[in-house]
């Protein structure tokens, strides 16, 4: 196969990633596939070229190889190419259909728009995954922090991220008032005087696509319920409608696989089946409460794009913070793996902050490459170095007993415990 690139090199010792499927999600994955890796900006250059490092040895330590291609973005992109976001970058990742990055910085200033967002819609990355767990030895805010083990499926693609809105004292926004008032009926809704007014697009594709991903999910990883978050109290025809496809969507495609959570107390008791998903729902505000004080009641959470950004980060911060804190946008047969974490520049090149959370990312890559004993290996390497206390800065700060390290001596240590426990 040719490919064509104006100035990164394809790497000869690997092989693509084939599709089989794509609405199915079915990969061909061989054992030395070519992955597209962006190191990213800030402490990006710290984290990335480290987790890169202890991906390798999972892979090695199991049978594998990764071929990387490293590509530019941010920074490096406009160094390499003059631009944030080169053509090069979007197609390898299309291309080669699972990649990883670290964070990219977004500029403050008119007229830039975030990278990260930009290639979540340039590839239709329409899910942000983020697995939200404990490891032994991180300081945590709750007293129980062990009994989070929940993943957020966040959909990226609408909601009020679209960005169809117009500022106050524009033609264009009283033209949207005059319609919303005189056409639509709504005459006493919106104050007198300036105003600034936004669309918040919530579709039937957009969320039975990320629902149905979640409840695959929760089938293949034998999880107990998936709780689809949502306001449709307040907003009806939007957060409510999300609700409902969602129940759409289980009733119409999964049969007895899901149940909800209604027939799990009339016809079962209250009993966990083992053979089926419970489909249950919440109130976004009562979700916040409920991953606080009822934490080990949920498993998998599907929700629109903005209250999965709320939620995520405070489940997040109950495990740890950002340092450990993992994620990854899926599309169909695609993956892009990062970090929930920015590009931290006030830490960038000092070897300091914690690389936890883009090695874990590129656990989920793993697993999503059907690697799930490299993917293993990552997850118990990390949580070890952890518990021997030999940590970066953000955890030997909330621990008594433990001696600060750097970024790239815990990757050390974390190599150490793959090869020991390999
Ligand atoms: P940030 O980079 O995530 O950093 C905020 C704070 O989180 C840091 O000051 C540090 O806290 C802690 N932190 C972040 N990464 C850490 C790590 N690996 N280990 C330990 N602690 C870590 O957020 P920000 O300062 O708001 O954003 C900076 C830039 O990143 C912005 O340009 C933003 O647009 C961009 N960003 C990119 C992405 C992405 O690429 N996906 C995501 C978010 C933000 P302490 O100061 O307490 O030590």
């Amino acid at each position: 196969m040719d490919y064509e690139y104006d100035r990164v090199e394809v790497p000869t010792d690997g092989t693509p990633v084939e599709v089989i499927d794509e609405e199915a999600d079915e990969l061909d994955v061989p054992e030395d596939p070519i992955v597209p890796i962006i190191h990213g900006d800030g402490v990006g250059t710290d984290v990335g070229p480290t987790a890169q490092r202890v991906l390798d040895a999972a892979a090695e330590a199991t049978g594998h190889e990764v071929a990387w291609m490293r590509v530019f973005a941010g920074e490096s992109g406009r160094e390499q190419y003059d631009e944030n976001l080169p053509d090069d970058t979007v197609n390898a990742i299309d291309e080669f259909h699972v990649a990883i990055k670290g964070p990219l910085t977004t500029p403050v200033g008119a007229g830039y728009r975030s990278l990260n967002v930009a290639l979540r819609q340039t590839l239709d990355f329409y899910a942000n995954v983020r697995p939200t767990f404990h490891l032994d030895g991180v300081p945590s805010p709750v007293s129980e922090p062990g009994q989070m083990d929940l993943v957020t499926f966040r959909e990226n693609t609408e909601d009020v991220y679209a960005g169809i809105e117009w500022e106050a004292g524009t033609d264009e926004v009283e033209q949207v008032r005059e319609f919303v008032e005189d056409e639509m009926g709504f005459d006493e809704t919106i104050h007198d005087g300036p105003v600034g007014i936004g669309v918040k697009p919530i579709s039937e594709y957009g969320s039975k696509r990320l629902i149905r991903r979640a409840i695959d999910y929760a089938l293949e990883h034998d999880r107990d319920s998936v709780t689809l978050v949502h306001k449709g109290n307040i907003m009806k025809f939007t957060e409510g409608a999300f609700a409902d496809w969602g129940y759409e969507v289980a009733k119409e495609e999964y049969g007895d696989e899901v149940i909800t959570e209604d027939t799990l107390w009339e016809e079962r008791d209250g009993e966990q089946p083992d053979d089926a998903v419970v489909i249950d729902d919440r109130i976004a505000d009562n979700m916040l409460q409920q991953v606080l004080t009822r934490t080990d009641q949920y498993d998998v959470m599907a929700t629109m794009n903005l209250n999965g950004d709320y939620i995520s980060d405070a489940c997040g911060a109950q495990i740890g913070g950002l340092g450990v804190a993992p994620g990854a946008n899926f599309g169909d047969a695609r993956c892009l793996a990062e970090p929930v974490h920015g590009s931290a520049p006030k830490y960038a090149g000092q070897d300091k902050v914690n690389p936890t959370a883009m090695i874990l990312s590129g656990r989920i890559m793993l697993e999503y490459l059907g690697w799930t004993d490299a993917a293993d290996l990552v997850r118990d390497a990390v949580e070890a170095q952890i518990v021997s206390g030999e940590v970066t800065y953000d955890i030997e700060r909330n621990r008594e007993d433990a001696t600060r390290i750097g970024t790239s001596e815990f990757a050390d240590g974390v190599v150490d415990h793959i090869e020991d426990l390999a």
